[in-house]
């Protein structure tokens, strides 16, 4: 298993690194159909790149630790040279190109992690790097490509609202039955980190 690189942890400031290694372990693991635990809902990312960067430090989203997040390589917005700004590190970082998607990764979690939970939170980001859908949730192609999107969570609702009512949409339904059934890998230790997103993982 990967651990981030020592010397940024020694940083002051936050430093940004790209981190190649934890791309392709990523990608033979869960993306390659040949991976050992290879996840048919990444089969778009087939076709897609995904730049992996480690950060020195945690990120906060409402007062929570964010241990990761997942992006579009291609930036928008934010005042004038923002993007071209952002955008020049990632064609760096990535051999001249524009990754589709870039996963950020804080090495204060990955230093201390289980491998199951490394595993749960890349996945997370993983599913975060969507296919976009069209109004018959069909997956979208242009010209044989598939049309990538970022990908919100499948479910999102309030506890309270579900013991009041149950689990009525179909999404809920999935969910109670995943939770029905044994992991299919195995349990992610508890832990009280977050997703840029702001889910827990
Ligand atoms: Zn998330």
């Amino acid at each position: 298993m990967f651990k981030p690189p020592p010397e940024i942890l020694e940083a002051d400031y936050p430093v940004f690194k790209p981190a190649h290694d934890v791309g392709e372990w990523a990608r033979s693991v869960f993306i390659d159909p040949d991976g050992p635990l290879s996840n048919p809902d990444h089969d778009h990312l087939n076709l897609a790149t995904i730049l992996f960067v480690w950060s020195s430090h945690t990120f906060k989203s409402q007062g929570r630790v964010v241990a990761a997040t997942a992006q579009t390589g291609s930036q928008r917005g934010g005042g004038p040279g923002k993007k071209e700004w952002q955008e020049s590190l990632y064609y760096e970082w990535h051999g001249g190109a524009l990754p589709t998607f870039v996963i950020t990764l804080c090495a204060p979690f990955f230093i201390e992690a289980d491998p199951t939970s490394v595993c749960s939170v890349i996945e997370h980001e993983l599913y975060h790097c969507g296919q976009a859908m069209d109004r018959h949730g069909e997956p979208i192609y242009i010209d044989g490509m598939p049309r990538f999107t970022m990908r919100g969570h499948d479910v999102e609702e309030f506890i309270g609202v579900v013991q009041r009512y149950g689990a009525v949409h179909p999404s809920m339904i999935e969910l109670q039955r995943a939770l029905n059934s044994p992991p299919e890998i195995s349990s992610a230790k508890v832990s009280d980190v977050f997703c840029g997103c702001g889910a827990r993982l």
